[in-house]
């Protein structure tokens, strides 16, 4: 299958040459050789040969699993997928996320080792491309995207070596000092890294210590990090090596401190214990420098075999943590270390490499914006999702999108690589309905809130007519500055705040009116008269003595008004419609308006009058009456009233002829067995030729 697969590779790029004039396929046979030293599978290493065919050459993906088989066919389906996705977008902007996408597109882990090897293989072969610009883009990507994926997979070497090509592109002169820096260091202190495992090792053991010594010399890109880190001078930067003691217990740490310490000279400000005070991300290890064998300035770390663990995984939690899900990742994480482990001390890798998965990061996908901007989202996220990622204007104004180019419903469930465009209206505003389907906490909010912000005005709104209302009642004309100087008394910041809680029903308008005019009438306990009319709301809380809502049944905290259609009067069989935004509206049984809400019988809302007996309230009965026209008519009519102790609070002719006049009467009543009998003795009255609640 090699053989094929070389002689196809070979074939296919044909004349095809590299920026370095080689024939093509050497970078092919490069990747492959990169594979190989690896040690990985046939099917990986035909992978590596064959990965730029489907992208670069005529070969298609049919006519390679015709001659090398499915799970050939799908691995360089896989890395041909990772090729195109580079080309999407300036993913070291959105490194981490790009880092997250290359994993979850990587369902088989071999795509992730290909396309490692084939990055490796182009950076290896970097100073052959002349536009330095896109040299410095290649070496950019290579540091933020792929050399972490390889530390993330264990992969040290391979790490390391992506590090420096790169960083020597990047920054060559800080690259070249490091690099001089390092050289002279060698120099002068003698010795090598083998030497100084070997003379440490003696003396711990010397010293009656039981442990295991491993070290090297640091690469350019680790020690310039860490003069980043530390923000030190090139002439400051002295230890050049690393080594690990790892020792069986937490004593034997000391141990191994007490023998370093006792034979070398410590190099001040280098000791640190984290072992009695550990890292807030649970790091516990001693740190200390010191000049030692060979007179070389040398770093150590002493810690014990479980600390080495748990700082393994330390790293990978604080990568998860800044993911937001620190335990199952770390676990995850722990399983792509455990299989890794296997594969190094595996007798056949092959085994084990086939057929795994990689599933990390399959619960979450990764999507492009149509400028190249990666959104990572769960798994099962909507456009409507997307939207709010992008910006909470954009999802509060979608009214569409396109899934790569096709307009697709916005609950349409969204996958890895997708380019999502959101069509937004300015006449759009977010749809309840958006919330049975949207997986995002961000997205959920903000419909929330919107919703919240629109119910808000509604009551605003509300709050403002019924302040109209009273102020009318009163012969004031209203204006919202009236209530400025009352503001703080009903601690509301903004007279919007104010007129919120009155349409809300948590404040009574009468008591508003009270305070915006302390020297008017306060109605006297026996005579009090609460007229409620349209668009009328009585306090719950706020409100007062005799104040209080008369209904029973209604949603705490909702506004609550009388329909002016039908004029419900207590003792009347009352129902409740709820108004979006506006609350509850009552109706009397028999309203003809509630016929439009058969079809909503959730808005029906069961409601009944709660009625003080000994109330003082006063509720407005309209009556339609009509008058014979004569003399003295309308005076009858008025004197009838009266005597039953009915208060007219407003009259209106509404239609005239020669012999009847229609004239519709706001009473205020007690409740409806009072109108009842004011209706009554009208109707005994000559000059009244009919009477009759008036309906809508
Ligand atoms: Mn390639």
């Amino acid at each position: 299958m090699l053989n094929r697969a070389y002689v196809f590779s070979m074939k296919a790029h044909g004349s095809q040459s590299r920026a370095s004039g080689d024939p093509y396929f050497s970078h092919p046979l490069g990747v492959a050789e990169i594979l190989t030293r690896l040690k990985l599978d046939a099917a990986s290493i035909v992978t590596g040969l064959l990965h730029d065919t489907v992208e670069d050459t005529e070969a298609t993906l049919h006519e390679i699993e015709g001659l090398f088989g499915k799970e050939i066919g799908q691995l360089v389906d896989g890395v041909t997928k990772l090729s195109r996705l580079e080309l999407q977008s300036d993913h070291t902007k959105h490194a981490e996320n790009f880092r997250k996408l290359v994993l979850a597109m990587s369902n088989d882990i071999r795509v992730l080792l290909v396309k490692l090897a084939d990055r490796l293989h182009n950076m290896q072969t970097l100073n052959f491309i002349k536009d330095p610009e896109k040299r410095r883009r290649i070496a950019l990507e290579t540091l933020e995207i792929y050399a972490p994926l390889a530390e993330r997979m264990g992969m040290h070497e391979i790490k390391d070596e992506l590090e420096n090509l790169s960083f020597a592109e990047v920054y060559p002169e800080a690259y070249a000092s490091i690099v001089q820096r390092r050289a002279f260091l060698r120099e002068q202190g003698t010795g090598h890294a083998d030497q100084i495992i070997q003379e440490l090792g003696k003396v711990l053991a010397d010293g009656g210590v039981e442990c295991a010594v491993s070290g090297r010399e640091k690469t350019p890109y680790s020690i310039w990090r860490k003069m980043q880190k530390k923000r030190m001078e090139f002439e400051q930067l002295s230890d050049i090596m690393a080594f690990r003691i790892i020792v069986p217990d937490i004593t034997a740490c000391y141990q191994a401190l007490g023998v370093i310490h006792g034979r070398y000279s410590m190099i001040p400000g280098r000791f640190k214990d984290y072992i009695s005070t550990p890292k807030p991300n649970n790091y516990r290890s001693i740190h200390t420098g010191v000049i030692g064998p060979f007179r070389s300035r040398i770093e150590i770390q002493i810690r014990t075999r479980d600390m080495h663990e748990i700082a393994e995984l330390g790293v990978a939690a604080h990568w998860q943590y800044k993911q937001g899900r620190p335990q199952l990742e770390g676990r995850q994480y722990r399983w792509l270390r455990e299989l890794l482990d296997i594969l190094e001390h595996a007798a056949g890798p092959e085994e084990f490499l086939e057929n795994t998965k990689l599933e990390m990061f399959q619960d979450q996908v990764f999507c492009f914006t149509p400028k190249g901007d990666l959104i990572a989202l769960p798994r099962g996220a909507t456009p409507v999702d997307f939207a709010y990622a992008v910006h909470t204007e954009v999802g509060n104004t979608c009214v569409g999108a396109k899934i790569n180019g096709r307009i697709v419903p916005l609950r349409s469930e969204l996958h890895n690589g997708d380019q999502v465009e959101v069509v937004t209206s300015r006449a759009q505003t977010p749809s309840p309905t958006w919330e049975r389907f949207v997986v995002t906490g961000k997205a959920r909010a903000c419909i929330r809130r919107y919703i919240r912000t629109q119910q808000r005005t509604q009551y605003v709104e509300l709050g403002r007519a019924m302040m109209q209302k009273e102020f009318q009642h009163e012969g004031y004309e209203y204006a919202d500055k009236a209530l400025d100087g009352v503001r703080k008394k009903f601690k509301a910041e903004e007279t919007e705040d104010l007129l919120a809680q009155i349409g809300e029903g948590m404040l009574g308008a009468r008591e508003v009116l009270n305070a915006v005019f302390p020297g008017i009438r306060q109605p006297t306990a026996p005579e009090k008269v609460v007229p409620i009319g349209r668009q009328r709301a009585k306090s719950a809380k706020g409100g007062g003595k005799g104040n209080a809502i008369p209904i029973r049944g209604l949603i705490p905290g909702m506004a609550m008004h009388f329909a002016g259609c039908c004029h419900p009067l207590p003792g009347d069989r009352i129902v409740g419609i709820v108004t979006t935004g506006k609350g509850v509206t009552i109706h009397t049984i028999d309203c003809e308006t509630l016929e439009s809400f058969a079809d909503t019988p959730e808005r029906w809302l069961d409601v009944a009058w709660d009625q003080d007996p000994n109330g003082v309230e006063q509720h407005v009965g309209r009556l339609a009456v009509v008058i014979t026209n004569q003399p003295g008519s309308l005076g009858s009519l008025t004197t009838v009233i009266g005597k039953n102790a009915g208060n007219i609070s407003n009259l209106k002719i509404t239609n005239r002829s020669i012999d009847f006049f229609e004239v519709l009467v706001d009473v205020e009543v007690k409740d409806v067995r009072h109108l009842t009998n004011i209706i009554a003795a009208l109707r005994a009255t000559p000059a009244i030729s009919s009477v009759d609640r008036a309906r809508g």
